[in-house]
């Protein structure tokens, strides 16, 4: 018997209670198995505006975040894939290693705009139900299952968070205490990530 396979792909720089909040609420409400949070090895349409921390840090802060959280895990399949990351590949190598299990792609109302100019966004289409969680600031995404996908919306509670958020407050000296999980905050201070902040 397969899996339902929620995954949550982001650049978690850093992961928030916003993430973590979608992850387990789409869980709960589509009974998945699991959610793995996927982070990017290159996140292909951020790396050019701004500085993005190292992978290995990224990783080692959603580990720590998810940990003691039944049902979420930190995913390391697109940095040992190395290179930019596509969701396509990462769907693929999943759809490859688990034919029986049934992938479910979570993301933000801010995403949905942009799907159709991610690479091979067809074959993410076939591999995946599109599962959208509402995000404060951001328009409800229409026309998504005309536009050839399956898709299903949860609703979980409204947080108004944000990784650039987190990351100025950080410089600002503000705390991130709350708004990461305590482990992750220990993970950026023992990491001196975001100057240290946290
Ligand atoms: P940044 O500000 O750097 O873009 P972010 O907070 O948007 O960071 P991402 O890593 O870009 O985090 O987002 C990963 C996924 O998590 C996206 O699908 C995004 O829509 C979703 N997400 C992020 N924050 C929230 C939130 N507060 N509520 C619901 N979904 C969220
Ligand atoms: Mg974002």
């Amino acid at each position: 018997m397969g899996q339902r396979i929620g995954i949550l792909g982001g650049t978690f720089d850093p992961i928030h209670v916003g993430h973590l909040v979608a992850a387990v609420n789409a869980r709960h409400a589509l009974g998945l198995d699991r959610v793995i949070m996927m982070v990017a090895n290159i996140p292909w349409q951020k790396a050019d505006s701004r500085t993005v921390s190292s992978a290995a840090d990224r990783l080692a802060l959603v580990e720590a975040a998810v940990g003691g959280v039944e049902g979420v895990e930190a995913g390391s399949m697109e940095i040992e894939r190395g290179g930019e990351s596509y969701t396509a590949d990462t769907l693929a190598e999943l759809h490859s290693n688990q034919p029986d299990d049934e992938l479910f792609l979570i993301i933000g109302w801010d995403v949905a705009p942009a799907l159709a100019t991610w690479d091979r966004y067809e074959e993410v289409q076939k591999l995946a139900t599109l599962v959208v969680v509402n995000r404060p600031g951001s328009l409800p995404p229409s026309q998504l299952a005309q536009l050839g996908w399956r898709v299903l919306e949860v609703t979980v509670p409204n947080l108004e968070i944000s990784s650039s958020d987190l990351r100025a407050r950080a410089a600002q000296g503000r705390p991130l205490d709350y708004l990461v999980p305590a482990a992750g905050v220990r993970c950026i201070r023992a990491r001196g990530m975001y100057a240290g902040g946290g």
